[in-house]
């Protein structure tokens, strides 16, 4: 048994949770506040934030220009920004996509003369990142509890995920209210995001005992909000998803996710699937493969029954809930095959799946009409 256990991140959670705990927002001079185009204002996170800043008399400046799917070329130059405005840490406001951002902003800030794609690389990354403060606005990613950094690479066919030591946010204020503005499909759809995370971490062969619990801890809440099939998301409802979502990126920053991530990596960026619902179009082919392997069968089982549910349903509803309707001819299959099956998650499972299993999934999944 690994009973190892990291959890750099401290995280004051729970609605006004920014206001309250203001006091650790004083690590250094000037912030870079890293955001989406509408949403860190929309959810009242900013307002939350630059009043706290302006009360301790922290001067900031906003780059709100963070689009869905970071792209690498836009984080460089928000670092460069970084460097010029004199930034010494970075609040990241938003879904997972400025969250992300902000990390990859905050290593290029402080090693502003190397090339985008030296991010990746440890010995060009010589200094240290700026410190980081995570504030999310949606349920799903848990970025605001790990290291990693979803990234897009500049042919916008692939991501590539940057990880170091210091990408981890040293705090991370997960305020419900500020998801209490998500319209209901990003709802699903970022609910969805962390369920995967949460079933991926738990069936990964890295799992511990700490990632196990969490995974389940955000798997039952989840999954009892989003089996009422709710026309609404209540206040209440809301508040469980966070603290699920917060939940599930513990649980993968140990474990890291499993193949439905990679799959779903070509059919947002060329489809413009959003990234909870493109997992949740796995979910049947993962448990069906996971099946096959004793391991993989049991702890599914364990997983479903821990959610108050068996893997049928699992594997029946979560691909409904996605609505995800693509059509692609061999060719196109093929070229979604050949961005994402490099990938390295397609080992983090106890069933490990080659190229032409990924073939015949996107098959059945997306074969057969014309678009
Ligand atoms: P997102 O891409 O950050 O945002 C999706 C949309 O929701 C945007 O239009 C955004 O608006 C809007 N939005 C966000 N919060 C809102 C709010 N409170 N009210 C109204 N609208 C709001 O979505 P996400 O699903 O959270 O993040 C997805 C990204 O995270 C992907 O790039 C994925 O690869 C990555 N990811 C990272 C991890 C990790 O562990 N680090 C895990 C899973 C996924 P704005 O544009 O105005 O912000
Ligand atoms: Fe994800």
């Amino acid at each position: 048994m690994n009973a190892s256990f990291n959890m750099p991140t401290r995280v004051f959670a729970g609605r006004g949770t920014v206001t309250q705990n203001k006091d650790y927002f004083g690590i250094g001079d000037h912030a870079l506040i890293v955001t989406g185009k509408s949403s860190a204002r929309l959810s009242g996170a900013l307002d939350d934030v630059t009043a706290v800043l302006d009360e301790f008399g922290i001067s900031y400046t906003v780059f709100d220009g963070v689009t869905e799917n970071p792209p690498l070329l836009l984080c460089h130059q928000a670092g460069e920004l970084a460097a010029q405005v004199g930034a010494d840490f970075v609040i990241g406001i938003g879904g997972g996509s400025p969250l992300d951002a902000a990390k990859a902003i905050a290593a290029f800030a402080a090693n502003p003369d190397i090339a985008p794609e030296d991010v990746y690389d440890p010995e060009k990354r010589v200094e240290s990142s700026l410190p980081i403060i995570a504030i999310p606005t949606t349920a799903g990613t848990g970025s605001e509890v790990n290291p990693y950094a979803v990234l897009t690479l500049p042919d916008g066919e692939r991501k590539k995920t940057f990880t170091c030591d210091d990408s981890w946010p040293i705090f991370a204020f997960v305020d419900p209210k500020y998801t209490d503005s998500l319209p209901y499909g990003t709802t699903v759809s970022t609910a969805l995001d962390a369920f995967a995370h949460a079933m991926e971490s738990y069936l990964s062969p890295k799992s511990t005992p700490f990632s196990e619990a969490a995974a389940l801890f955000a798997a039952e809440h989840i999954w009892d909000v989003l089996s009422q099939y709710p026309d609404t998301f209540t206040e209440e409802m809301r508040d469980r998803l966070s603290a699920a979502s917060t939940a599930a990126g513990m649980a993968i920053s140990v474990t890291g996710t499993g193949f439905p991530h990679p799959l779903g990596y070509s059919i947002t960026l060329l489809d413009g699937i959003p990234h909870g619902r493109a997992c949740a179009a796995f979910a049947e082919d993962y448990i069906n493969y996971n099946e096959k392997d004793p391991v993989g069968k049991e702890r599914i089982a364990r997983f479903a029954a821990a959610c108050g549910t068996t893997p049928k349903v699992i594997k029946t509803y979560l691909p409904a809930l996605a609505e995800v309707e693509l059509h692609f001819t061999e060719d196109e299959i093929e070229r979604r095959i050949a961005l994402v099956e490099k990938a390295k998650n397609y080992t983090n499972s106890p069933y490990v799946i080659n190229p032409d299993e990924m073939r015949s999934i996107y098959k059945r999944l997306f074969a057969g009409k014309r678009r």
